[in-house]
């Protein structure tokens, strides 16, 4: 399988010559840098960050066992979407197909772009059906938005039926893996090299912790992420973001202890609240939260409120009537919620 990316894209992306930033011509050591009109003083703050970030890459690099030339770092994992609708949709013209429900953020990136967006619906336990999805395609299509494990519904898409449109489509296929860590299924990460129309998005924004940080990635073939590169903000992370992000990941067990602690919490609370008289359903979750079928969304979630604690009312979004999300939260957390639920028997 090879990918004619000069077919996919924007005439005008195609065209495009980059900004070329000061750190980018020049990015050694120097005695003075009087290249970038920066201020002299206030160090190290005065000083541009990296635009090529290597150093994060690098580090991102290893623990994903991947290389450097197939890596995007953006301001959180909403970047790359923003951009790869930029890059390959032309608004007003080309489409995406997507599913329904999934993360709100693939549909506003394309009202933002004005480009359309074909929802195809999951099933009612939220399986993926790739025909149907392929039946949505059109001659316009240019992106197909999956998210693995999918948000709100909290499962992971069947493997196989992800790899069927992936082979089928022949313009980009974007995975949305933010929630992977927590999954027994294994990321489609390795599979890259097979194939050059995968896109496969992930964050540090949950099982990293690293929410506030944003930094989101996009791995993919080269010619893709080399697009992505060039029509980024030149300075989209900046020097917090790329020091402390380098710092945080330098101790993985931390994240692989808090994944382990996450887990055990999900079973726990699942167990617990489906026992309530007002829970109809908890759905099965390979991801950080529970979706939720109650009788009384609304009231519950006002109740809630009114307890200090926050969940997300998603009980108008399709397939998720009277549906509740709750993130997993610490132990002390979720031994609240209980509580608070306690005071509804
Ligand atoms: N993808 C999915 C499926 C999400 O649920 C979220 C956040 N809720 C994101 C991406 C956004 O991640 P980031 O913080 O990296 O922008």
């Amino acid at each position: 399988m090879s990918l004619d990316i000069n077919k996919l894209l924007r005439d005008n992306i195609r065209l495009l010559k980059p900004y070329s930033s000061a750190r980018d011509e020049f990015s050694g050591e120097a005695v003075a840098f009087l290249d970038a009109n920066e201020n002299p003083f206030n160090s190290p703050w005065n000083r541009y960050p990296d635009p090529r970030q290597v150093k994060l890459k690098t580090r991102v690099g290893e623990i994903k066992n991947i290389g450097v030339r197939n890596i995007f770092l953006g301001n959180g994992s909403d970047e790359p979407i923003d951009l790869l609708y930029r890059a390959f949709c032309e608004p007003g013209k080309d489409n995406v197909v997507s599913i329904n429900p999934t993360y709100g953020m693939y549909r506003v990136a394309a009202d933002t772009n004005n480009v359309a967006v074909r929802l195809v619906p999951l099933s009612a336990d939220f399986e993926l059906d790739a025909a149907a999805v392929l039946a949505a395609v059109t001659p316009e299509t240019k992106i197909i938005f999956l998210c693995s494990p999918n948000n709100p519904s909290g499962n992971a898409l069947n493997h196989k039926e992800i790899l069927h449109i992936i082979e089928s489509f022949e313009g980009l296929v974007v995975l949305d893996e933010a929630y992977i860590d927590f999954c027994p299924e294994k990321s489609l990460l390795p599979m890259l090299g097979q194939y050059p129309n995968l896109v496969i998005l992930q964050t540090f924004s949950k099982a990293w912790g690293m929410a506030g940080l944003r930094l989101g990635m996009a791995f993919a073939d080269e010619q893709i992420i080399d697009v992505l590169s060039r029509i980024k903000y030149p300075y989209n992370l900046g020097i917090l973001t790329q020091q402390k992000g380098l710092e945080l990941l330098s101790d993985e067990q931390k994240k692989t202890d808090w994944v382990a602690i996450i887990l055990k919490e999900r079973l726990k609370m699942a167990e617990c609240l489906v026992k309530y008289p007002f829970v109809v359903k908890v759905y099965p979750s390979d991801a950080n939260f529970l979706l939720v079928k109650t009788h009384d969304p609304r009231g519950i979630y006002q109740y809630l409120v009114d307890e200090k604690i926050i969940v997300r009312d998603r009980s108008s979004i399709t397939l998720c009537e009277g549906c509740l999300r709750i993130s997993i939260g610490s132990p002390e957390e979720n031994a609240t919620l209980v509580e608070a639920l306690n005071g509804l028997i």
